[in-house]
């Protein structure tokens, strides 16, 4: 399709009244009802703040950096965005106020606004709106979903706002639509929900320029006719687009939800698109899963950002999808890596922490904190049998685990945590980037693997050559491989030049189930495409 041939429609998403509105999951099911049309849909998300990308950031700031194929680290929802629409994203697909400054103050030292004082309008905003174009036209979308980042009245968002606004003078009337999330708060006091707070997020928005065309109202409980009238009245949208979105006990429900509601009916009325008829049955399969679990799974996560769920919910989503293909409904045991340790000083046996788990699974993560008590955790679980999954840095602690208490390797250890170790099983690889930046500077993205024969990871894949994506700075040191494969380790999977490893196992004769990979398989998971390995992973979980 050559960039003229589409005019593609733009839906743009703000919130109000609060911030973590679940605007993400409002788009990200928008995607979905609208693919289930037929239309080729792209999501992508504003960030107002100044990070060029949220790699450099904590978890605790901002939840898990998200990857894309194409090695973007990226915001948490485009998980969400890919995981319901089923289509991959780009690094385009996220855009952050950081990103807009850097390229427009780049462009003023090289002299490209010839001489011309550079403003927040139109300098700042055409680079805005330039990216929004970029990800209409390079995915080839007819609709393009575009959420804003943050809530209306943030100083940080004002410049997004006044781009949005622009757009619609642009492209026409017709081609663009304003979808406004926000929050009714039930007054405990009375019992009642009120629309005040709405009605003054709207009234900020429509001092920017933007009426909003649907609105779509985060509540406790049903939002009555009266309420919904009354919001209409006030800020001036159709009583039909006034859409409630109460809470409920999965995300994936919100899209069946909505849609009951006509709010893509009301959306392509708007954009003057078709209505077509809805294809989702996959995915309602999947939610009456979810909905109806006939057993329980627990699984331990042994990690240090336990306190914010956010930092590892591409995990626990591909936990949830593997669960319910077994009508199972998975239960998180937090496990705070830290804790182990302590478990180890006081010489406790670690039974208290993992004796009602079916699992352990040890996820990414930087830095030497908690790094012991990870490798404890593996070992626990590797000599009482209970199936473990490690996922990048659980690999590495694992491989470290193993090179210390089963190879004879004492001091084994990563060169990020120990770099005087006498055995440094992981390391810094020669030939990888030597740039030490801190900002997007690791393996990143997609890398293919091959798989090896007769191993656990071949059985579940069923294909030779898998891709997966990357988020990391250390590799297993091969200068150890024969060491440990004596030993007993498995190497399951590496790159195709045979120089990287991807995925380590031991023998199912040895243990259940204990693989741990180099990448990040949790962010390719789908509600109805669940990965192989965390598939595996339950499956053997349910067995024990
Ligand atoms: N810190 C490790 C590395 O950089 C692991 C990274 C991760 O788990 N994403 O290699």
């Amino acid at each position: 399709m050559s960039t003229n041939s589409i005019n593609p429609k733009y839906v743009f998403i703000t919130g109000g009244v609060v911030s973590s509105l679940g605007k993400g999951i409002i788009a990200s099911s928008l995607g979905l009802l609208l693919k289930g049309r037929g239309y080729k849909v792209t999501i992508q998300k504003l960030d107002p703040y100044l990070n060029v990308d949220p790699g450099t950031m904590s978890p605790y700031q901002h939840g898990e950096v998200f990857v894309t194929e194409d090695g973007a680290e990226t915001d948490l929802d485009l998980g969400h965005y890919e995981r319901f629409t089923g289509s991959n994203l780009f690094k385009i697909n996220n855009v952050t106020a950081g990103q807009i400054y850097l390229s427009v103050i780049n462009k003023e030292r090289k002299g490209e606004y010839l001489g011309g004082t550079v403003q927040m309008v139109p300098h700042v905003s055409n680079q805005i709106k330039t990216k929004i174009f970029e990800a209409a036209y390079t995915t080839e979308s007819e609709i393009v979903i575009v959420e804003v980042g943050g809530t209306v009245g943030d100083i940080e968002s004002l410049i997004f706002l006044e781009s949005i606004r622009q757009i619609r003078k642009d492209v026409g009337w017709n081609n663009v639509a304003y979808l406004h999330v926000t929050l009714i708060p039930n007054l405990k006091a009375t019992n009642e929900l009120k629309t005040k707070p709405t009605q003054h997020s709207v009234e900020i928005l429509r001092g920017r320029g933007i009426n909003p065309d649907i609105l779509v109202c985060r509540a406790e409980k049903p939002v009555s006719k009266q309420i919904r009238e009354k919001l209409s009245l006030f800020s001036d949208v159709a009583l039909d687009s006034v859409i409630e979105c109460r809470d409920v006990k999965s995300i994936y429900e919100v899209p069946l939800n909505l849609e009951e509601q006509g709010l893509t009916k009301r959306l392509l009325t708007r954009l003057q698109l078709e209505e077509r008829p809805l294809n989702i049955d996959s995915w309602k399969l999947v939610v009456e899963k979810i909905k109806n679990p006939t057993q329980k799974v627990k699984i331990a996560i042994v990690g240090k950002y336990t306190k914010l769920n956010d930092a590892y919910i591409s995990v626990i989503e591909s936990l949830r999808h593997a669960s319910a293909t077994q009508e199972a409904e998975i239960e998180v045991k937090w496990v705070l890596s830290e804790d182990i340790e302590e478990y180890n000083r006081k010489n406790l046996s670690l039974e208290e922490a993992f004796e009602d788990v079916k699992g352990i699974l040890v996820p990414g993560g930087f830095g030497d904190r908690g790094v012991e008590g990870k490798i404890r955790a593996i070992q626990y679980a590797r000599e009482n049998k209970i199936p473990f999954f490690g996922l990048c840095l659980g690999m590495q602690c694992a491989v470290i685990e193993f090179a210390r208490n089963v190879a004879g390797l004492s001091g084994a250890n990563s060169t990020e945590f120990a770099n005087d170790t006498p055995h440094p099983v992981i390391d810094f690889l020669p030939g990888q980037s030597d740039n030490t930046d801190k900002g997007g500077t690791m393996r990143l993205g997609s890398y293919p693997c091959e798989l090896e024969d007769n191993t656990i990871s071949l059985k579940a894949y069923k294909t030779k050559t898998i891709n997966e994506r990357h988020r990391h700075r250390y590799e297993f040191n091969n200068l150890f491989g024969n060491k440990l494969k004596e030993a007993g380790l498995i190497v399951a999977g590496r790159s195709p030049d045979g120089k990287l490893v991807e995925i380590i196992e031991m023998p199912k004769e040895k243990h259940p189930f204990f693989i741990a990979t180099q990448f990040h398989p949790e962010y390719k998971s789908r509600p109805d495409k669940v990965h192989p390995l965390f598939l595996a992973f339950i499956k053997s979980c349910l067995k024990g």
